[in-house]
């Protein structure tokens, strides 16, 4: 007899208990100052069912920086309205670089490796700026429809703190615009990027908003901001890419699509069944939350719940 498939709460209990007892749990990042002061023991978890039933533990509804989480949700309302003319301006090879290098762009004419790397993003929202005039907006009202939070939003002192040590990013979008590849003023989508990145969601918040990455494409009031194949795009790119340079050892560990941010979250999908996040600030050197990939490793070990 196969053994019942255990309920989500009781996973989710059973890992926080773990993590509990983990010491170690790296660092925040400290190169945005703000982000600086988290405190990395803290940690919460939340699964959300296809219907958008949340389970949680932990700190699962307290907002924090979203940071590169975001750049899932720019890519696929990017895709949704100008479809694979993205892909002509921005790779999805994985770099193999930290996610701010800059090292790559030259060798490739400006055109970035994949839309997680920070070079990627910046060409994303330059690109959702041009067709809707306010990509950071549509991000925010997209991500509230889809949460059911309508109190998500901008933390500006997160986005002022980054834009006042912005020089590396602001490299990125100037070298990208001297191959042609920024329509905006650089000063206009670093505005819009920093906004982008400070938004701060809850665990339960981004686990219902990635919801359209688990059902193919449908968002939660059943229309379509994807196609099943842009969906199963998203998820492939998130799979190779959306970890940086862990992004093996994340497929590794987890086996499943994911993508972190340095404000310490991770989401992660499991297309067809569920969607997750995962919050600690605590990073390893490579910018991803220590007791959320354990967590997320955990979690597809013990429900046996892998895209492999
Ligand atoms: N806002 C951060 C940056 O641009 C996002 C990086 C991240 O979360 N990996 O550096």
């Amino acid at each position: 007899m196969p053994s019942p498939f255990p309920s989500f709460q009781s996973v989710l209990e059973r890992i926080a208990a773990e993590i509990e007892a983990t010491p170690g749990r790296g660092r925040p990042a400290d190169y945005i100052p703000v982000l600086a002061e988290a405190d990395p023991r803290r940690f919460g978890m939340a699964v959300a069912d296809l219907d958008g039933t949340v389970y949680g533990v932990g700190e699962w509804q307290q907002p924090f920086s979203t940071q590169s989480i975001t750049k899932v949700f720019t890519l696929a309302l990017d895709l949704s309205l100008e479809g694979d003319v993205l892909w002509e301006h921005v790779g999805r090879e994985p770099s193999g670089n930290p996610f701010n290098s800059l090292v790559q762009l030259e060798h490739e004419h400006g055109i970035p490796r994949n839309p997680f790397i920070n070079a990627g993003a910046l060409v994303v929202t330059d690109r959702l700026q041009t067709l809707t005039g306010d990509a950071a907006g549509v991000l925010r009202d997209f991500l509230r429809t889809e949460s059911g939070n309508p109190d998500l939003g901008f933390d500006m002192t997160v986005a002022d703190s980054e834009s006042a040590h912005g020089d590396r990013n602001a490299a990125l979008a100037h070298f990208m615009a001297s191959y042609g590849n920024i329509r905006n003023p650089v000063p206009v989508l670093l505005d819009q990027y920093f906004r982008q990145c400070s938004i701060e969601a809850s665990c339960a918040d981004l686990a219902r908003a990635a919801g359209f990455l688990a059902r193919h494409g449908t968002r939660a009031d059943g229309s379509y901001l994807l196609t099943r194949s842009q969906a199963k795009q998203v998820n492939a790119v998130m799979l190779t890419c959306g970890t940086y340079d862990a992004a093996g050892d994340f497929a590794y560990r987890v086996g499943l699509p994911g993508k972190s941010g340095v404000g310490g979250g991770i989401i992660a999908v499991v297309p067809g069944r569920c969607t997750l996040c995962v919050w600690s600030p605590g990073l390893d050197e490579r910018g991803n939350s220590v007791a959320g990939v354990a967590a997320l490793d955990r979690f597809t070990t013990l429900t046996g719940l892998s895209v492999f």
